[in-house]
């Protein structure tokens, strides 16, 4: 009898131990546990221990820091035709700050529970597809498969805090143009059904801030043109438009991340005193803000047309400023104020990847996931914006995706997870993605110049 217990003791041992350490939950698990949360993310072991997988593979890595302690990895499997533009597949380091009194696991813990649910930040945002690509690579090498095209995984910093450090300083590169990519994969976001969804464009952030003045008064006057009256009139054209964006989206007629969003974020008037406001003085000065978000399909000058003539018109002694959130190939300063938006890459062209046949990467990368048995929902905009947008930029095919079905959409949010079996299936939607890809013969010659 304890003969019988200490071999089942040992059994148990070793199939626990060697379940930590062997298995792709296992390894998933371990990349979860590294916090890299902002606002002081840990770059430095999960880039150690992404490179020990890399060698578990035999993938070629290399290390580039655009900014110290920023590192950017890339890992290489070589094609056999090394003439022909290379798929990249990225990825980013970091994640949002998690409160951890507000989840039922610690953040970091990676806990996984009976129904098979792993929690963590950064579970599916964006920690999955990141060691999703490694086992597919490794699952296709065991099976011998050889890449005619050359595959790339790029890990980046900074992603969540808009990448400036990050993609925007590695897309320009020389070291990136040296890779000669032709199509990139990027992230995307859960599916609450069956069907996997894709993203072939990032609506683009404008900061806008809209600035009454007029003569300051007694609050017992009326006053003609007075800033706060201005201000308002202003925002009541604003909130018609909103609305008019909103209907669309209510009647079912475009999704949410189709149509121009414009959110008030502040309102700053009013003379302050000690305990509170004046109540009888009309300030001589009044704003407000605005998060106005564009999806690439709508012509940029037409919204500056509309600011500078209904949204804050001059001869309602209106002024604005906006502030594109941009990047890209060039200096990045937050408060630049572009005349060519983030909307067009270097070629004046809407910054979107076709999903046509027109793009001859689309029928492939469609064609694999059906191969893999799963279902593409109708292409999307992205409601935010990702590192997508620089290699977009460029005028490289960029499509955001994240195999994961029947998830809720959890990401930034507490409680984080994603389930176990969805995570493994994900590996072989790879596994049929990154060979159909890596095989394909026809885009012999690289899509657009970029130099
Ligand atoms: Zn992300």
């Amino acid at each position: 009898m304890p003969i019988l217990r200490s071999l089942f003791f040992f059994l148990f041992l070793f199939f626990s131990v060697h379940s930590e350490e062997d298995t792709p939950i296992a390894r998933f698990r371990r990349y979860l546990q590294f916090n890299t949360a902002h606002p002081n993310p840990n770059y430095a072991d999960p880039v150690s221990f992404l490179i020990s997988q890399a060698d578990s593979i035999g993938l070629q890595a290399r290390t580039f820091e655009f900014i110290p302690s920023k590192p950017v990895l890339l890992l290489t499997w070589p094609g056999s035709d090394p003439s022909l533009p290379s798929v990249l597949f990225n990825s980013h380091l970091d994640s949002v700050p998690a409160e951890p009194d507000k989840w039922s696991h610690p953040p970091f813990s990676a806990t996984l529970t009976l129904d098979g649910k792993i929690y963590a930040r950064g579970a599916q945002d964006d920690k999955c597809i990141a060691i999703q690509y490694l086992e597919a690579i490794r699952n296709l090498k065991a099976r011998g498969f050889v890449p005619l095209r050359t595959i790339h995984i790029s890990y980046v910093p900074d992603e969540e805090i808009g990448g400036f450090d990050g993609s925007a300083k590695f897309v320009p590169s020389k070291e990136f143009e040296d890779l000669n990519v032709g199509f990139v994969l990027d992230e995307g976001q859960a599916s609450t059904g069956d069907e996997f969804r894709v993203f072939y464009a990032d609506r683009s952030p404008w900061n806008l801030k809209i600035k009454a003045s007029g003569a300051p008064g007694h609050g017992s006057n009326m006053y003609d043109n007075s800033a706060m009256e201005n201000l308002m009139r202003s925002i009541e054209v604003i909130t018609k438009f909103r609305d008019s964006q909103f209907d669309v989206v209510k009647a079912g007629e475009a999704m949410n991340s189709e149509v121009i969003s414009v959110n008030p974020v502040y309102l700053k008037a009013g003379i302050t005193t000690p305990t509170g406001y004046a109540m009888n003085v009309q300030p001589s000065e009044a704003e407000a803000g605005f998060d106005l978000r564009l999806p690439p399909t709508v012509e940029p000058d037409l919204i500056k047309k509309r600011i500078a003539e209904e949204w804050a018109p001059a001869r309602r002694n209106m002024t604005y400023e906006y502030y594109m959130i941009s990047f890209g190939i060039g200096s990045y300063h937050p408060l630049m104020i572009i005349e060519k938006g983030p909307l067009r890459d270097y070629m004046g062209r809407p910054l979107m990847t076709l999903t046509n046949d027109s793009n001859p990467w689309w029928p492939v990368f469609k064609q694999a996931i059906e191969a893999a048995g799963g279902k593409l929902t109708r292409p999307e905009i992205l409601a935010s914006t990702t590192d997508a947008r620089f290699m977009r930029e460029r005028g490289i095919p960029t499509l955001g995706f994240s195999p994961m079905t029947n998830t809720p959409i959890l990401l930034h949010d507490h409680n984080e997870f994603l389930k176990d079996t969805v995570y493994l299936r994900g590996i072989s939607v790879y596994e049929s993605i990154i060979s159909s890809l890596s095989s394909f013969k026809g885009e012999s010659h690289k899509m657009h110049s970029t130099s």
